[in-house]
């Protein structure tokens, strides 16, 4: 027997938005291995064992996979959304990259889900119809000094962006300063989208003017998508569409 590893995307938390191709990779596992809470949306079955560990400890999770594949044992790695958008798929390189060489050996894939960043612009209408960019607010991984230089670039491109990670109760400043920030460079009415645990039974979606939204909007469970200065609404009795036009009316001055 041969073993693999699959680093598997399980979407954003219904059922129905896992792809049939991660179904089947789950179907034929050995093993689980992943964050706790992503580990549990999966059932067991016989046969199956399960590995489920901190949030924190990324590069030994994907060390402990690979190492799992090279003994001959077929493993799923599991993140939520898509596992090559702030996931886990990225640290497995990393440690592949880092590694003994048997690993290139391996047979890996990455099976793509459906980021939160698509379920929720889906939710709200189509925010991200023309051009955006996509930012993940933590600091963990990168000096605070280089998500503001990124936030004023996107604003100054006139991009629609979204905002991953946008608070932790470990750093719940940062989001306040990155919103007080975008507020200060777009001073005109463009929506924004508080996209809260979308496709779950908790979820909930809230679109206000930029200039009214207030930081404890967002929790680690939020996606955030600014619209640009093309984002517009339409307003309806079920509640407001939020879509950003295919094409762009303004050019943006060069820096
Ligand atoms: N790989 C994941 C992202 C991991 S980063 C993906 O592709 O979706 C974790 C962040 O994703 C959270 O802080 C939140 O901003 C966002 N997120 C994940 N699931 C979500 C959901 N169901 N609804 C809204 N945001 C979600």
């Amino acid at each position: 027997m041969t073993g693999w590893l699959a680093v598997a995307g399980l979407g954003p938390g219904a059922e129905a938005l896992i792809t049939p191709e991660v179904t089947e990779a789950l179907a034929t596992a050995d093993d689980l291995v992943g964050y706790a809470p992503y580990v549990d949306r999966i059932a067991q079955r016989d046969g199956l064992r399960r590995h489920a560990s901190d949030n924190r400890v990324e590069l030994e999770r994907a060390q402990f996979a690979l190492e799992l594949a090279t003994a001959g044992r077929r493993v799923v790695l599991v993140s939520s959304g898509d596992p090559g958008v702030f996931a886990m798929a990225a640290a497995v390189f990393e440690a592949l990259e880092a590694g003994p060489a048997a690993w290139r050996d391996l047979d890996i894939r990455v099976l793509p889900g459906v980021t939160a960043m698509l379920a929720a612009a889906a939710r709200a209408g189509a925010p991200l119809g023309h051009d955006f960019c996509v930012l993940n607010l933590s600091d963990n991984l990168k000096p605070w000094s280089l998500i503001e230089t990124r936030l004023r670039l996107a604003v100054e491109a006139d991009f629609a962006i979204a905002l991953y990670n946008p608070r932790s109760k470990a750093r719940p400043e940062g989001f306040a300063r990155a919103l007080t920030l975008l507020q200060d460079l777009c001073r005109d009415e463009r929506p924004v989208i508080f996209a809260r645990a979308v496709s779950t039974g908790e979820e909930s979606l809230r679109v206000l003017p930029l200039q009214d939204a207030r930081p404890e909007l967002a929790d680690m469970r939020t996606l955030v998508i600014v619209g640009s200065s093309q984002t517009r609404l339409i307003e309806r009795p079920a509640g407001p569409l939020v879509y950003t036009p295919r094409s762009a009316t303004v050019s943006v001055e060069a820096p």
